[in-house]
């Protein structure tokens, strides 16, 4: 499996530009990026424009290896991007025009989005049904393949469908491999199903069979979804599932990490009388416990957020940030402590501690419709809200 790509481009300039630039880096690149001229600016002579041409999320980690007499528009370096099409990252421009210039970068890029830390509270699901029971096969570091990582093999039988240990996002997938065995070759020939998670962290199902895959690109899953079908393709000595989380935190840095897992009843399975989590047990079976039906609390004021792993807070387009520590309540800092109920059509119903019940959706936010009033009331952080049958704003807390 070889989705890690790193590009060096060298362009020298001198005054006037001139620019050389390898801008070829093969059919099959997912992610391109190249610097072409800006006709447009005064201030830039060139932007570093990044090609995407599939519909995935990408985590690029640009460097610049000479930087003489140049200065680049912004000093981020680590860039998240979602989908296909063309996003301009940066610009470069002379800092003084009577000199001569140069500039050298590289970039290395990985698809999901990067996140700081993984979210070790998150409780992941068995992926399979909750009517199905099978052994690991192989636990973490384990010796026969999994020397370096924190990753699991299920002697799941050929076809058994597999479900999503966590929601996310599908990043990356391969379904037409037919071939299996211990060979060096096998290395490059698995099916997997890759699904990035709201902190950065991202689960892999590897060893599907040929057309395993029951999801696309770019689509979002629920936990317990059904996204493939197990089988025995790549490295590989018999049929079972290999799987393994990981946390992008850039390009440069990616690595393996354990991860909770609960049974169908929500039970933690794998924390040890120390805190630590450990490793599924080799030879023991374990119930599945993602089945379909399976509902995550309140998904759709989390769908679409990032959550920063280490301390809990989520930030979204439509409702800003707020504190999750993936149980009932929120805690937003102008609103106070939430309890947030899935309505109908991705909507969602509020529980406030001093005004009872409040609805609201992406859509129609920040407007808040309470219940206790039978009317709406416009929502802004430094006045409070602003009540459409009164006619004045109001405290939060009244
Ligand atoms: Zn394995």
């Amino acid at each position: 499996m070889q989705i890690f790509k790193i590009a060096v481009i060298l362009a020298a300039l001198t005054t006037p530009w001139m620019v050389r630039a390898d801008g070829d880096h093969g059919a099959s690149d997912t992610l391109t990026a190249a610097f072409v001229d800006n006709t447009s600016s005064s201030d830039y002579f060139s932007d570093l424009v990044v090609t995407t041409t599939v519909d995935s999320l990408f985590c690029v980690l640009v460097t610049f290896t000479t930087l003489d007499n140049v200065t680049p528009s912004t000093t981020q370096t680590l860039f998240n991007l979602s989908g296909k099409g063309q996003t301009t990252l940066l610009s470069l421009g002379v800092t003084d025009a009577q000199a001569n210039s140069s500039y050298g970068y590289s970039y290395q890029y990985r698809h999901g989005h990067s996140g700081t830390a993984h979210n070790a509270d998150h409780k992941y699901r068995l992926p399979y049904s909750t009517s199905e029971s099978y052994a690991i096969g192989q636990e973490y570091f384990g010796s026969f393949s999994h020397q370096d990582e924190h990753a699991l093999d299920w002697n799941t039988p050929e076809g058994t469908t597999l479900r999503a240990a966590r929601g996310g996002t599908v990043i990356d997938l391969k379904e037409d491999s037919n071939e299996g065995g211990v060979e060096e070759k096998h290395k490059d020939m698995a099916n997997y199903v890759t699904i990035g998670h709201d902190d950065g962290s991202q689960a892999t199902y590897v060893h599907l069979q040929l057309n395993g895959a029951l999801v696309e690109l770019g689509n979002s899953v629920t936990v317990g979804q059904a996204i493939g079908l197990s089988g025995n393709t790549g490295y590989s000595t018999g049929p079972h599932l290999h799987f393994k989380v990981s946390q992008l935190k850039s390009p440069a840095d990616f690595a393996s990490v354990p991860t909770l897992f609960v049974d169908e009843n929500g039970t933690v399975l794998n924390l040890n009388a120390d805190g630590n989590i450990t490793s599924l047990v080799e030879g023991v079976s374990y119930g599945g416990s993602a089945d379909s039906n399976f509902s995550v609390l309140a998904q759709s004021i989390r769908s679409g957020t990032v959550l920063d792993g280490s301390n809990k807070w989520r930030t979204g387009s439509w409702f800003g940030t707020f504190y999750d520590q993936d149980q009932s309540w929120i805690f937003h800092p102008q609103m106070g402590w939430l309890f947030p109920v899935d309505g109908e059509d991705s909507s969602v119903w509020f529980y406030h501690s001093t005004r009872g019940w409040a609805w609201t959706k992406s859509t129609s936010f920040p407007w808040l419709y309470f219940n206790s009033t039978k009317g709406w009331k416009y929502f802004l952080a430094e006045l409070g809200f602003y009540d459409e049958n009164g006619g004045e704003w109001e405290s939060i807390d009244p």
